[in-house]
């Protein structure tokens, strides 16, 4: 079926006489009628609910749909974006690992990597994505467990060249991880491109109307851990805190995504919300109507941009000029997202000028959702970089993040043109 059913109707069928919306199970636990059948589901020998830190029926079926929607083989709701690429990235890496990451990075997710994981004993090494693959191999030890990177960078929106990134990873035995929020499923399947790992916020899109705060893992169940079974000691050999199992042996394709969930979320919790699932279940109905809109009226406001005398410059893949163009061409033909980068002449003064002189166009540390928003990078999520941090992320200080959302993109325009006049005043 094509991705626009799916997005309406895949992970939920059902029966005679129930809801035609999957009902919120707010429930932590679930009743068992002998000791031995708890046991069981204990020792992972059967499945079934028991506890909502670990699995719920309304969180299960929306994992199950953005499963469907990847074209993966198991995924995992969690509390948020952040929570999804943590686990995603220690369910393979433990004190004493190393990974590579793009540098074109969500400012949390940059911050996560260089910050908190050295403490943790996981050294992080940066790569330009536009590099060489010979330069990106280069950033390779023995002990690398993993490549990662965003499929449409936050907040600069370059086109992740997925195959190339898959080539080097799989050559080194790693899987490749991507977050996918920008593009979402719509858009771009990183999966049918090599990626073996897809990480989500689904906060931006997939909600799409800003109210529920959430994460996805999507396992594509291509990687071969076995073939690496020294690498990955945590799949492929007795894990003690559950008498000995092996995910590989016991999960076979599910084995990854099945150790995040019995392990991680059992240690770390983390999961998301019933209620939150069901908020983001509602958005997933109409993502694809919603991705196209935001594609088509962003484009539109990226070429009013692109011939505007004030405007220093716009990054905006959809355009025939853009660096991203060719690859956005070839990763994501329906258009990439509703995410642009520009800057005006004026330089920072006046970009801040320009931002506080908007009416319809709102100062949000959000994007993607249905309401059209700005954020000044070097000002708010970036704020913790150095200049040169953000030069290296490719995040010029002028840059302003311009979020297309759902109105109508003439008002957008006109909001645009007022707010540089004010600004020059
Ligand atoms: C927002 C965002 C995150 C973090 O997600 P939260 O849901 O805010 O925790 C991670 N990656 C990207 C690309 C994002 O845009």
């Amino acid at each position: 079926m094509n991705i626009e059913t799916l997005c309406v109707q895949a992970g939920y069928d059902p029966g005679k006489g129930e809801p035609m919306q999957p009902p919120i199970t707010q429930s932590t636990t679930f009743k068992y009628e002998t000791s031995a059948q708890m046991g069981s589901l204990f020792d992972l020998e059967e499945s079934g609910y028991f506890y909502s830190r670990l699995a719920n029926p309304t969180v299960d079926r929306v994992a199950e749909q953005i499963a469907i929607l990847e074209g993966g083989v198991g995924a995992l709701l969690l509390s948020c974006g952040q929570n999804a690429n943590f686990l995603a990235c220690l369910n393979i890496c433990e004190a004493g690992d190393h990974m590579v990451s793009a540098i074109g990075l969500y400012g949390g997710t940059f911050n996560l990597f260089n910050t908190t994981f050295p403490k943790m004993g996981i050294e992080v090494t940066f790569v330009d994505q536009n590099a060489s693959e010979e330069e990106i191999a280069a950033a390779f030890r023995p002990n690398t467990k993993l490549l990662f990177g965003e499929t449409v960078t936050n907040p600069t929106v370059d086109v992740l060249d997925i195959e190339k990134f898959a080539r080097v990873a799989h050559a080194h035995g790693v899987p490749l991880i991507v977050d996918n929020t920008f593009p979402t499923p719509v858009n771009c399947r990183p999966i049918e491109w090599g990626a073996d790992i897809v990480t989500h916020s689904t906060t931006k899109y997939m909600d799409g109307h800003g109210v529920a705060i959430g994460g996805a893992i999507v396992d594509s169940g291509n990687f071969p851990w076995n073939h690496y079974a020294e690498r990955y000691p945590g799949l492929c050999t007795p894990d003690e805190s559950y008498h000995g199992l092996i995910y590989t042996d016991r999960f076979g394709k599910a084995a990854y995504i099945t150790k995040i969930n019995t392990q991680l979320m059992r240690d770390l919790g983390g999961v998301q919300s019933p209620q939150n699932a069901f908020y983001l279940h509602l958005g997933l109905q109409t993502l694809h109507l919603r991705m196209a809109r935001h594609c088509e009226s962003a484009l539109k406001v990226a070429r009013f941009l692109q011939a505007h005398p004030d405007v220093k410059w716009v990054s905006y893949p959809g355009l025939e000029s853009d660096s991203q163009h060719e690859a956005a061409q070839k990763y994501m033909p329906k258009g990439s997202c509703g995410v642009m980068a520009f800057a005006l002449k004026g330089g920072r003064d006046f970009a801040i000028k320009f931002m506080d002189s908007l009416r319809l166009i709102t100062i949000e540390t959000h994007v993607a959702d249905c309401h059209t928003c700005v954020l000044h990078p070097a000002s708010h999520t970036h704020r913790q970089l150095s200049d040169e941090q953000l030069r290296a992320a490719g995040v010029d200080p002028d840059l302003i993040r311009l979020s297309i959302g759902l109105e109508y993109a003439d008002d957008i325009l006109d909001d645009i043109q007022q707010a540089i006049d004010a600004a020059k005043k």
